[in-house]
């Protein structure tokens, strides 16, 4: 089974909220899309007008909620927030949609699992600020159009490659957020450590950080389950010693790597001798979806050099050999 410490989907949404960070320039690391994002907010607001649309993309845990919310606030607005698979009629949306304010962020997360129907009633609001909504039924049915304020939609999703054609090219402004290294990931250490109060060594935060599977969401659960045992111990501080042994106890892997990495490694190299293998073989072999290994694994794997994209396919590096203790096979070393 996977360990839910390691699973960036595994949300505790009231910490997380006192963890978050309020303003572009408190936000770690994504330096580029900081930077520009920064600059659009900046050009909107001297304009008098709603930002772009945005549409933030990449593995869950990664600060995409964070930023949306911190767009809301660097440019003075509301934002309501809601979910792809929560808006099941048209009513919902044009209940969110007539609500908001001029300038107002609508923040859908989960966005490619919008219902198609919603999806389509979306392209009108967005592009020309109307929703035409049917409203009674049989002969009495009828179309009304209704303005809306001019506003700005925030879409996340961690498979861009699942939204429509036409919803994509609506969105004016489109970042991908990627994985963490390790020395962002010890800066977002220390900084929760701060906002809990707890001390911290740069080595104890280097630890997690780099256990943390690239994933700013995990550090910030490792860091409080450290705690745990550091406080037990009577330790007013985290250092390496009782990171290592506290995450040792949970079962936390030296390099981050959950159950998924593990099994998509020991595919690529015990059933087809180190690759190069192709993605839907790959996917069949390890029993996940194509596309999230494309859009969540493979990104991470790469980064950290156990994997590598060749055009015939994926391959396992050396170090993937090293970490499972299997003997490189000479024909496919290099
Ligand atoms: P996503 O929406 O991509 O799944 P979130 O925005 O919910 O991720 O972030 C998960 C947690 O990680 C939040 O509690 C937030 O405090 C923390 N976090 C994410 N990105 C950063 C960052 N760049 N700096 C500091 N904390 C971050």
């Amino acid at each position: 089974m996977q360990n839910p410490l390691l699973n960036p989907e595994e949300k505790d949404p009231v910490i997380e909220e006192s963890l978050r960070p309020s303003s572009l320039q408190e936000f770690v690391g994504q330096k580029k899309v900081i930077q520009n994002l920064s600059i659009f907010v900046q050009a909107a607001k001297k304009r008098g007008e709603a930002l772009d649309h945005v549409i933030l993309s990449g593995p869950p845990g990664l600060g995409k909620t964070t930023l949306a919310f911190i767009i809301a606030r660097e440019m003075g607005v509301q934002i309501k927030p809601t979910t792809g698979p929560v808006l099941e009629k048209p009513g919902d949306l044009a209940g969110l949609l007539t609500n908001l304010e001029k300038g107002d962020v609508l923040f859908i997360d989960e966005i490619h699992r919008l219902n198609p129907v919603i999806e389509e009633y979306l392209y009108s609001a967005m592009e020309d600020y109307k929703l035409d909504i049917v409203i009674d039924s049989g002969p009495n049915a009828r179309s009304v159009q209704i303005e809306l304020n001019h506003f700005t939609l925030v879409g996340a999703t961690t498979r861009k490659g699942l939204l429509t054609a036409p919803l994509r090219a609506r969105f004016g402004i489109d970042m991908r957020l990627d994985y963490y290294d390790a020395e962002l990931l010890q800066r977002i250490a220390h900084r929760t450590a701060g906002i809990l109060n707890f001390g911290i060594t740069d080595k104890g935060a280097y630890e997690i950080a780099r256990r943390s599977r690239g994933t700013p969401r995990i550090v910030n659960k490792l860091l409080r389950r450290t705690r745990d045992f550091a406080q037990v111990d009577g330790l007013d501080a985290i250092d390496d010693a009782i990171a290592d042994k506290a995450l040792n106890a949970l079962d936390v892997d030296k390099n981050g790597l959950d159950e998924m990495d593990i099994r998509i490694l020991k595919a690529i190299i015990e059933n087809y001798k180190g690759g190069p293998v192709g993605l839907g073989t790959l996917a069949v072999a390890v029993g996940e979806d194509k596309g999230t290994i494309e859009e969540v694994y493979e990104p991470f794997l790469i980064k950290e050099g156990f994997m590598q994209r060749t055009p015939k396919g994926r391959v396992a590096t050396a170090q993937s050999y090293k970490y499972l203790g299997v003997e490189e096979d000479n024909e496919n070393a290099d």
